[in-house]
């Protein structure tokens, strides 16, 4: 079912790198995150609300659940009582409902920005502009943020062969968020998460500075269809 030894393999390599692991278990079966769970992986990632609910309704409590996928405003409100990272906030009006949500369930919510970088259309994030813009506001009225914690940047990079292009992508998160975190963050050490690298560009991606992987079919094998059969 999932790849054992490359479980074991992987997470102590990131381990000793001081790099989190998250497993993406997306489409995957509760019986194949119950055996990586015993296995003693604790992080998990998630890009769709419904499936996320149903999972985390069965599974151990202390699984830190990731969300990583494109975020509904309407949806928020169901997440944050137990979400622990959210990695994709890509506009103000979300981050507004995190912390709106985050206030009314009497937690303080972590997330992640999520930049876009990859030249795909299809991917989203946000444009370095947009994200600065995003920044000023969030610095005009701190006060009103007292339930959403920014903890960094998530990332992908185009899904292409050329190596050399990967790299300059990555290297752009890493140096945005250097420059973020001494523009907008200084002394909050709280602001250190680069959330970027997947199965296919993993190693390169903690070459360029990244500190927790978002990995999947290297884990699990295929996705397929993620409701156990009756
Ligand atoms: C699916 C997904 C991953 C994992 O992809 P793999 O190639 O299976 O490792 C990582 N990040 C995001 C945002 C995803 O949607």
């Amino acid at each position: 079912m999932i790849n054992v030894e490359v479980w074991k393999e992987i997470s102590a390599e990131l381990k000793a790198k001081q790099v989190r692991l998250v497993a993406v278990s997306k489409q995957q079966s509760l019986a194949a995150i119950r055996q990586m769970y015993d296995l003693g992986q604790r992080d998990f990632g998630e890009n769709y609300v419904q499936e996320l609910l149903s999972k985390q309704s069965e599974l151990p409590e202390d699984i830190r659940w990731h969300f990583i996928g494109h975020l509904q405003r309407n949806k928020v409100k169901q997440i944050i009582p137990f979400i622990s990272l959210i990695h994709s906030v890509d506009r103000l009006s979300l981050l507004q409902e995190i912390q709106k949500q985050a206030a009314s369930a009497g937690r303080v919510v972590d997330v992640l920005l999520q930049v876009r970088i990859a030249q795909e259309e299809t991917k989203y994030g946000m444009s370095t502009k947009d994200l600065m813009a995003l920044l000023e506001t969030y610095e005009a009225s701190k006060e009103q943020w007292s339930s959403v914690r920014i903890r960094g940047l998530m990332g992908m990079a185009t899904f292409t062969e050329d190596q050399e292009q990967i790299r300059k992508e990555f290297m752009e998160i890493k140096n945005l968020m250097t420059l973020i975190q001494e523009s907008h963050f200084l002394f909050q050490s709280d602001f250190s998460i680069c959330s970027m690298g997947m199965s296919s560009d993993y190693p390169l991606a903690i070459e360029c500075g990244s500190n927790m992987v978002r990995m999947g079919s290297l884990l699990f094998g295929a996705r397929g269809y993620w409701k156990e059969q009756p």
